[in-house]
């Protein structure tokens, strides 16, 4: 049977809670297009949290000054950040015995997945390797949307989700959310949020993604279900 438009399956990405719809499953993606979107956001917010990062190696040594006047010596580089901004081995750490401190460097998080791409294309990888080489490489759309058609694309984006709650928490930079004055045009509630850089408005109350036409088309619905109200009143 061939009627793909009657299976639910679910986003592959254990951080995400979609369904697939008719057209990702139609398009053998394994993650939902939402995801795919968020993948690629990250990855050219990459470049950005790199300098910011680069001006955290230090520990942050911020505070008033007790009143006695204490001056705190100057201390080692914060192990997170260096870890993070850190070499990697190009190879699969193997970690027996648990002894691998901190997160896994951004290079070696990255690197991996181009890797794997490489491998089974039979793609060269980026000349340089370099957090910023290897995002810009991942983020092409020809590499990405094969990704995401891969067994394997829910656990990238669910590593890529966990890289950027990690470098995020450490730099503070996120991605402004603003809300947006119009009704969901599924659920009804004023909690659709727009974010930086992404190309979805979703709603906090039903989870729902919308792109700008279909709160276009929301707007005008609402309006024309007001309209109909206001001529039964009267
Ligand atoms: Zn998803
Ligand atoms: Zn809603």
């Amino acid at each position: 049977m061939n009627d793909v438009a009657s299976q639910i399956s679910p986003c592959a990405a254990s951080t995400c809670h979609r369904e697939l719809r008719d057209y990702e499953l139609a398009g053998a993606q394994h993650i939902c297009s939402p995801c795919t979107t968020a993948i690629h956001t990250w990855l050219h917010e990459i470049p950005l949290q790199m300098i910011v990062l680069g001006g955290s190696r230090q520990r942050e040594t911020t505070g008033t000054p007790g009143p006695t006047g204490t001056r705190t010596p100057p201390l080692p580089g914060r192990d997170d950040v260096l870890n993070l901004v850190g070499p990697a081995a190009w190879t699969t750490v193997h970690d027996p015995y648990g002894d691998q401190h901190g997160p896994i460097p951004i290079v070696g998080t990255l690197g991996q997945w181009v890797r794997i791409i490489c491998e089974e294309r039979r793609w060269n990888g980026p000349d340089t390797v370099t957090a910023e080489t290897l995002a810009a490489w991942l983020a092409e759309p020809r590499r990405l949307d094969w990704a995401c058609r891969q067994p394997w694309a829910g656990e990238m984006r669910d590593e890529l989700y966990s890289l950027m709650r990690t470098i995020r928490g450490i730099t503070r930079l996120r991605p402004q959310r603003r809300p947006i004055p119009q009704p969901c045009p599924r659920c009804d509630s004023l909690t659709l949020t727009e974010t930086d850089h992404q190309l979805y408005v979703d709603c906090g109350t039903c989870d729902s993604l919308f792109t700008r036409s279909d709160l276009a088309l929301g707007a005008a619905a609402t309006a024309a279900r007001v309209t109909a109200e206001q001529l039964n009143v009267a």
